[in-house]
């Protein structure tokens, strides 16, 4: 069976040899050295000043709207995987969405500024299967209206814009190291900010809010990593360079099968500028039902595509009805195909002829 994606595991030893020093050791969680570690690697991968390790990527959205201190309306994006908007709605604030780039797949700028309100606090929109957002053009627009930006970069790992992570972008980026994401540790997230106080006042709500053992600063929540997560942290990021590559190959590889067929491929934005990671290798096909046609006929040959994102989030039971017409289509017709480190070329080939018998 080929799964649409599979977790990357290093040698197992290199896991076993951290697990021995941290049974040492005996310290687990709480800050411990690994922990260090890895968030120490990390500013110096991604080359900024801090980021902070979460447990999740869920938990670093929630955390980066405290931080900002965010009430009131959120402009959003409908196409994102569901957390995006939940945490909007978990931290009491209003989801306002605002429909897709048909080509890009992220949030369109251009039609932003209608939708801001006197009650208007905060963008979140989410960098799609690592491609970027127009970061200049809502960075202008959060400026003139005086909005925070916080982007889901869930995806984002890896994904350089003009030079600099993806990650450097916005007020506040969000992490999500979940095992299916690009670069993992298990589960995991982190916020990464370029402002010292939003990051200490972040440092302050991933540990309950405590300055010392007996005294607190505002009400915090449990957002820590363990010793064990920061371990696989370490081994994966150690081979960052092989996955990326790894994912490029990949895609070229599909490419050059589904290259001139009806299944069109998300744009890259500003192409030129953007040095992508290639997290996943969505395909946008004819018809809802031609998707259908596609996944049952991979499904009976053992392997196995994901809606993402299905289904369009402006339409859950939990916000307030609104109208998405690009997302709401492109959210009928989106199939991720199989994309992992070790999915072989062979197989690729083989995926590639099951999708075209049904493209005819
Ligand atoms: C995976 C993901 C999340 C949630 O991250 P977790 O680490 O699973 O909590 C949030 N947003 C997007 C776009 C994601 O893909």
């Amino acid at each position: 069976m080929i799964p649409v994606t599979k977790p990357y595991l290093p040698p197992h030893a290199d896991y076993t040899a951290y697990t021995r020093d941290i049974w040492e050791r005996g310290w687990l969680t709480n800050n411990g050295p690994l922990v260090q570690q890895l968030e120490s690697s990390l500013r110096s991968y991604l080359d900024l000043p801090y980021v902070q390790l979460l447990n999740n990527g869920t938990i670093a959205l929630q955390i980066a709207l405290k931080a900002l201190d965010i009430q009131g309306e959120v402009i959003t994006t409908p196409f994102s995987y569901v957390a995006t908007t939940s945490s909007i709605v978990w931290e009491g604030c209003k989801p306002i969405f605002v429909d897709i780039d048909a080509a890009t797949l992220n949030i369109d700028a251009s039609k932003i500024e209608a939708a801001i309100t006197p009650r208007t606090q905060a963008i979140l929109a989410t960098h799609v299967y690592g491609n970027p957002c127009d970061v200049e053009a809502i960075a202008a627009i959060a400026a003139k209206h005086h909005l925070k930006v916080i982007y889901d970069a869930a995806h984002a790992f890896g994904t350089r814009y003009k030079g600099q992570s993806l990650f450097g972008y916005g007020h506040v980026s969000t992490a999500s190291f979940h095992a299916t994401k690009l670069f993992h540790t298990i589960e995991g997230g982190a916020v990464i900010t370029r402002d010292t106080d939003v990051a200490a006042k972040m440092a302050l709500l991933r540990n309950f809010g405590h300055t010392s053992p007996y005294t607190f600063n505002g009400a915090g929540i449990n957002g820590k990593s363990s010793e064990f997560h920061a371990a696989m942290g370490l081994l994966v990021l150690k081979d960052m360079q092989a996955i990326l590559d790894k994912r490029k190959a990949i895609t070229q590889q599909y490419d050059t099968h589904l290259a001139g067929t009806a299944a069109t491929r998300p744009q890259v934005f500003d192409e030129e500028h953007t040095d992508y990671n290639h997290a996943y290798y969505p395909i946008i096909l004819p018809s809802e039902e031609v998707l259908l046609e596609v996944m049952a006929h991979l499904e009976v040959n053992n392997i196995l595509s994901r809606r993402y994102f299905y289904p369009s989030l402006n339409t859950v039971n939990y916000v307030e009805p609104s109208s998405c017409p690009i997302s709401e289509d492109i959210c009928t017709r989106v199939l991720c195909l199989p994309m992992y480190h070790l999915l072989a070329p062979e197989e690729i080939d083989n995926i590639c002829k099951l999708v075209l018998e049904k493209l005819g």
